[in-house]
């Protein structure tokens, strides 16, 4: 007897589909195990020492049914060390008494009414009776009973006793090969737990197992057919992943024998199918393992994409870091160049790189840094050359304007500036109207006007176009709004048309041109008191502004003269506006409105704002 190390095989545990069906599968295993090619081929289960081959017996084990390995043939003395000489079970030795001696009276009973029984069946020929009792061996026998249908032919062979597994398979394969049916007929098949020969006859037979039990015999005899009690296996599937399994249980049925199933290709009879169900399970449980495995699979694919995911973040957090340290490395050394260039400004040249430096950080230094700058920029005014002074500018400029520090120097470098410059005949760079303002406030502009690079930029536009007409000085303004209007259309301002406004008498012919819809410098409006009765007349809504840029320009001796009519003295053009804008005094000058300037410079021809 083997038990060593076969526990886990005969628990199913390498095979966890069968687990649940262990009594079919093992049946099976003994079947196929008792198959002589499969022994002389070696390909069935051997000794783990010598080698043979070994078959599946039952035995009882702590009063329980149970498989084991055991030796086909007895090994020579001493040569296996795992071969145990074991009596014959009580079964086995029953079965070796049994055969040769005459059958029971149950069994004579049995075969009786089941073949007196079988002559009333429809399309029955003959029904054969073997009286004789059968001898074990491998020759050729007669059956308890055969029965010749006229489509086929069915043995009964009733075992009430005993017998070898061999002798099942033997004549299974005899009669089926023979082309005839085979069913092992036992007495009480309604037991919980089939006997081995039972198992054996069953697993052969589709899982179907017959039985000539009370309950068919009272059936038999009420209505005089034969009929059957059936014990078959309904296989089904436990649903449970990657453990999912075959389960199976035990139906017991009593059928009238002509309701069976006449399988012609392999011989069988049987009630229910069970094989075809069990394969079907089976590819079943396949079909969801393999849906499980390639979950599992698709599952472990996105973990490892999510990990590499991760891995190029961190990669790319990393580089971000270094490039930010590297940036805060970079505007540290460059603050601290800004700090010590400040402290000890030299007197002549501004490179551009600092000079951009210095505008960039100039937010980020203290006080007292801004302090000293300030005071060596006017220690040094009378020695700068042209382009660090016009850069100095810049820089004391902006620091008027985000700090408020710096207005007297920043007077000082302006007028510095538009003196050299004027000698020079160049433009000043970097600065714009808006630089001036900040410094000098708004007026006298035109000075500047004239030698700004770029007069009017972005940031002087957006500032012109806050203005609103009720503002104080709005007067002064209006010349420029007109000059932010072209550069807003055209984003650049010709040096002619700058130099046109920087030239205040101007302002005039400019504002009257743009209220009567002419271009600048339109000739039919030389004469002032022309102009001036217009205002009066046609744009009373402009005649504050036109009073003022005409006493502005020294021109108010040009519309005062007064006329007498019949010796009676008349008002001239001057007071006449003068009296006119009293009048207005409580009215807001929104009247002014930008649009009206939209006549020379339209909107409609601005790309940006
Ligand atoms: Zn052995």
């Amino acid at each position: 007897m083997i038990a060593r190390e076969s526990t886990s095989f005969f628990n199913c545990e390498y095979d966890p589909i069968h687990k649940d069906v262990r009594t079919a599968f093992l049946s099976e295993q003994r079947t196929a195990a008792k198959r002589q090619d499969a022994i002389d081929s070696r390909r069935t289960f051997l000794c783990g020492c010598c080698k043979r081959p070994l078959k599946i017996v039952g035995g009882t084990e702590n009063g329980k049914k149970c498989f084991h390995f055991m030796h086909i043939e007895v090994p020579p003395e001493g040569e296996c060390d795992y071969y145990e000489k074991v009596p014959f079970s009580k079964e086995e030795i029953k079965a070796m008494l049994f055969h040769g001696r005459t059958e029971s009276v149950q069994h004579r009973q049995t075969k009786g009414k089941i073949s007196s029984a079988l002559v009333s069946e429809p399309d029955i020929v003959n029904v054969a009776v073997e009286e004789v009792a059968k001898h074990i061996g491998k020759s050729w026998r007669k059956p308890d009973i055969r029965a010749d249908f006229e489509d086929k032919t069915v043995v009964f062979e009733v075992q009430l006793s005993p017998i070898f597994h061999h002798v099942i398979l033997e004549r299974n394969d005899a009669y089926r090969d023979n082309g005839w049916y085979i069913c092992w007929i036992f007495d009480d098949v309604n037991e919980d737990h089939p006997i081995m020969r039972e198992l054996d006859a069953w697993v052969n037979n589709n899982y179907n197992l017959f039985g000539f039990d009370d309950e068919a015999k009272a059936a038999t005899e009420k209505s005089g057919r034969l009929h059957l009690t059936v014990k078959y296996y309904v296989f089904n599937i436990i649903e449970d992943g990657l453990n999912s399994r075959l389960c199976g249980k035990w139906q017991t049925e009593t059928v009238q024998f002509s309701d069976l199933t006449f399988d012609a290709d392999h011989r069988l009879v049987y009630l229910h199918d069970s094989n075809s169900e069990k394969q079907e399970c089976i590819e079943r449980i396949e079909c969801i393992i393999s849906e499980c495995k390639k979950e599992i699979e698709e599952a472990e694919r996105l973990a490892q994409l999510e990990i590499e995911r991760k891995k190029e973040e961190e990669r790319k957090r990393l580089i971000e870091e270094q490039r930010i340290e590297e940036e805060r490395q970079r505007i540290h050394q460059e603050k601290e160049d800004v700090i010590n260039f400040i402290y000890k400004i030299p007197e002549y040249n501004f490179p551009s790189e600092m000079f951009r430096l210095t505008l960039e950080y100039l937010g980020q230094i203290d006080k007292e840094g801004i302090m000293i700058l300030l005071s060596s920029i006017e220690a040094n005014i009378k020695y700068f050359e042209t382009d660090a002074i016009n850069k100095w500018l810049k820089v004391v400029c902006e620091i008027v304007k985000q700090r408020g520090e710096g207005v007297q120097t920043a007077k000082y470098l302006w007028n510095e500036v538009i003196y050299k410059f004027e000698e020079s005949g160049n433009k000043i760079l970097h600065l714009s109207l808006k630089d001036f303002f900040s410094v000098m406030g708004i007026r006298d502009y035109s000075r500047a006007l004239k030698l700004l690079m770029r007069p009017i930029d972005d940031d002087t536009s957006d500032w012109l176009s806050s203005i609103s007409a009720s503002d104080k000085d709005f007067e002064y303004y209006a010349p420029l709004i007109i000059l932010n209007r072209y550069y807003r259309a055209n984003r650049h301002i010709p040096e002619r048309i700058a130099n046109f406004f920087a030239d205040n008498t101007r302002e005039i012919w400019c504002l009257i041109s743009a209220q009567i819809g002419k271009p600048f410098g339109y000739k039919d409006l030389q004469n002032l008191k022309q102009i001036s009765n217009l205002v009066w007349n046609s744009y009373p809504h402009i005649s504050q502004l036109f009073i003022y840029l005409i006493e502005r320009n020294g021109l108010v001796h040009t519309i005062s003269d007064v006329k007498y009519k019949n010796g009676k003295p008349q008002k001239s053009q001057y007071q006449k506006l003068k009296e006119l804008i009293d009048s207005q005094k409580n009215q807001p000058l929104i009247e002014v409105t930008l649009e009206d300037l939209e006549i020379i410079f339209p909107a409609k021809r601005e790309t940006k704002h």
